[in-house]
Parts: C-alpha cells; sequence; structure tokens
C-alpha cells in the first residue's frame, strides 16, 4: 500500500495507462503524464478542454452513455472503447473505465484510466457491438410493426361494420352508395396491408428447422393460389424439387408469393410457369419463370425492398410479398435475385443449402446434376 501522497503522485505519474479526472459535462481538470506517451499532448494542453471533443464522431453515443452510467453507478467502474484523435490528427483505439468519485471529498470527478489498445481487437469487438445494437433495433422495430399493425386492424374493422350497417339501414341515394364502396373497398386494402406486416414481423429465426419438401411447399402454395390460377387459366409447370430444411410455412409463403406475382403481372399472352431446381455446389438453385411483362434492369434490386411496387393501383398489391421472400430465404442462410427484362418476362431465382441427407434419397438427381 502506498503510504504517503508523494507515493500516490508517483504510482500515477509513472503509470503506462493515462489517468484523467473530468467533471461531469466532460471537462478536463487532470491528464498524467503518459498522455504524451498515447495521445501526443502534452497533460495541460488538455486542461479546460472537454474530453468528449477528442471522441471520434462515431464513438461519442456511446462514451456519452458510459459516462452516464458512471454518473448513475458512483464507484462502480464503467468500461469502453473508443477511439480518440492525437495530437497529430490520427485516431487511435483505446479502452477505458470511468469511475464517478465526485461525491469523494479527496477527488471530486469522474476518473478516467485509458490505455491504447490493438485496432484489430477494437474494430472486431466494436464490429460485434454493432451487430448487436442492429439486431436490437430491428428486434424492437419489428415488435413496434407488430403492434401498430394488430392495433389497427380493430378501429379498421369497426369502420368496415358500421359502413355497412350504414349502407343497409338508411336510404342512401346512389351517389353516396358509390361514397360507402370506396370507403370499404379503402378499409379492405388497409387491412392486407396490415395482413401483410404481421405475417411479415412472425417470421422468426429462433425456431428450429426441419426437413421441407420444396415440391410440397410449391403444390401446397398452388392450393392456397387455386382461385388466381384457375380465373388466369395460368399453365405452371413443376419439374421435381429437392428436400431442404427450413420452416415449412415459410417455405410456402416464398413459392405462394413468387407464384402470386408471377400470375399478377401477367402480360397478354396465357400465362405460363415453371419451377425448376439446379444443384450447384453445396447449394440448390430453385427458379420461378414466367412470361409476364418483365422488370427493367435497373429496378432488380429495388423490387426487394419493403413496400417497394413498380405498379400503381392498377394492379393490386401491397409491396411486401417480396421483401418477406428475401427475409426468409437470406434467414436460412440463402440469396434471391430476379432475372428479366422488361417485356420478355422473369425469373425469380433463390438459394437453399442442400441437405446432404435428404438428397440421398434423390438419386437420379444429385448424379445427374451435382
Ligand atoms: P406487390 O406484388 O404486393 O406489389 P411484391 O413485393 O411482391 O409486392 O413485388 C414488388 C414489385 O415487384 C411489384 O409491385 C411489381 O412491380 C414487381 N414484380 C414482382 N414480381 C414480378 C413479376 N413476376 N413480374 C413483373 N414484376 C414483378
Amino acid at each position: 500500500m502506498p503510504r504517503s501522497l508523494e507515493q500516490f503522485q508517483a504510482l500515477v505519474e509513472n503509470s503506462s495507462d493515462v489517468i484523467s479526472l473530468v467533471d461531469q459535462e466532460g471537462q478536463i481538470l487532470y491528464a498524467s503524464a503518459s498522455t504524451a506517451a498515447v495521445l501526443g499532448y502534452q497533460p495541460e494542453e488538455l486542461l479546460g478542454r472537454n474530453g468528449l471533443d477528442l471522441v471520434h464522431p462515431l464513438d461519442r453515443d456511446h462514451t456519452v452513455r458510459t459516462l452516464q452510467k458512471a454518473l448513475a453507478e458512483p464507484k462502480l467502474p464503467n468500461r469502453t472503447q473508443a477511439r480518440v484523435r492525437q495530437k497529430d490528427g490520427k485516431w487511435r483505439w483505446v479502452e477505458s473505465t470511468a469511475s464517478n468519485l465526485l461525491d469523494e471529498p479527496h477527488v471530486g470527478a469522474i476518473v478516467i484510466n485509458y490505455r491504447q489498445i490493438d485496432s484489430r481487437r477494437a474494430e472486431e469487438e466494436e464490429r460485434q457491438r454493432l451487430v448487436e445494437e442492429l439486431t436490437r433495433c430491428n428486434a424492437e422495430l419489428e415488435a413496434f410493426a407488430h403492434t401498430v399493425a394488430h392495433d389497427l386492424k380493430e378501429p379498421l374493422h369497426t369502420i368496415s361494420a358500421f359502413t355497412q350497417i350504414l349502407v343497409k339501414k338508411a336510404q342512401l341515394a346512389e351517389a353516396d352508395r358509390d361514397i360507402t364502396t370506396f370507403i370499404i373497398e379503402g378499409v379492405r386494402r388497409m387491412s392486407t396491408v396490415l395482413d401483410d406486416l404481421l405475417s411479415s414481423a412472425k417470421i422468426s429465426f429462433s425456431d428450429s428447422l426441419h426437413p421441407v419438401n420444396l415440391e410440397f411447399a410449391a403444390s401446397q402454395a398452388m392450393e392456397n393460389l387455386k382461385e388466381a390460377v384457375t380465373s388466369s387459366g395460368a399453365s405452371i409447370k413443376m419439374e421435381p424439387l429437392p428436400t431442404v430444411q427450413g420452416k415449412q410455412s415459410d417455405l410456402v409463403r416464398v413459392f405462394q408469393n413468387l407464384l402470386s406475382n408471377a400470375i399478377k403481372y401477367r402480360s397478354e399472352s396465357a400465362v405460363e410457369i415453371q419451377v425448376t431446381a439446379e444443384r450447384i455446389g453445396g447449394d440448390w438453385v430453385i427458379r420461378i419463370r414466367d412470361n409476364g411483362i418483365g422488370i427493367r434492369r435497373e429496378d432488380h434490386n429495388r423490387v426487394f425492398g419493403l413496400f417497394r411496387r413498380l405498379h400503381s393501383e392498377e394492379i393490386p398489391g401491397t409491396g411486401i410479398g417480396l421483401a418477406v421472400c428475401k427475409k426468409i430465404v437470406e434467414g436460412l442462410g440463402g440469396t434471391i435475385w430476379v432475372e428479366s427484362e422488361a417485356g420478355s418476362g422473369s425469373t425469380f431465382c433463390f438459394t437453399v443449402a442442400a441437405d446432404v441427407a435428404a438428397d440421398r434419397d434423390w438419386p437420379t438427381v444429385c448424379s445427374a446434376k451435382a
């Protein structure tokens, strides 16, 4: 144990870590001699400056949060990492610990102790922190979308039900009846958007995966689209499809969204759709080809964005279907894309990892195409 003030001073001044005292706003009251070795500043050059001004803009928010945490938890050390500007203008990664000793009569400051760290390790940890923050924000956003969509459904239902009662009870003139039809139609459209939003927020990657026969999933999707298939007279040809690991309801949804688009965005010709599978390396590439209106090259990526539509109301839709497909396919580790030219049909393709165990039951395809 150091016994005198001089001994404490000697310890601080000879430590390779920088020890610095700041007030609750972050203004520097003291900086130890090693500031020169770590940041290139003489300690007195930093006195009176705000320490946060030296922190990289991208690291400022979490550094402020660490200071706030230290203020709320006196005496407990709070650790963080940040890039700090050296005197020569370059950034240096440091690891710091802030302890709030404002109430200690002999200190009356926040003690910040920091040292230089390996930039690669720091960047990896920073990447990890950002991934965690992004995952948390995404989960919050999805929970928010789910709550909003869920809560809006009830009042919508009320509007629709009471408008219909009004139409039945009141002796409405023809023009007024048209208005109520617009209201009911608007409510129906909004209800479809909310249903799509609710189901897109329901996709969860925490559930375990099971073998899913894609042929069965595609047939189930066609069954769900029976009305649209019959009324459009679409011809759908399906080659043998493999069994993969996934979630049955999600994969049915992928086929359903892609097949229903292939029917919806038809050209003048009779609708012809082909579903095929090709084994490429460790993946299956599933293709859904149509002879519809096609998509311009510059829109190929756009169509997978949430609420992105290339068409106005003349073809009904919510702009959610392809974003949901992307989320499901990428959640299984695959990719999804479209190959198309305006006016010459579209081929939507997605990859899904081959299930080697399941492929053994399908020797012809594996030996021919693997
Ligand atoms: P929705 O069909 O509800 O609008 P999607 O997310 O399924 O939403 O599709 C986004 C947009 O991509 C559609 O509005 C349409 O413009 C375009 N699109 C999707 N599939 C096709 C297709 N098979 N052929 C041509 N355009 C398509």
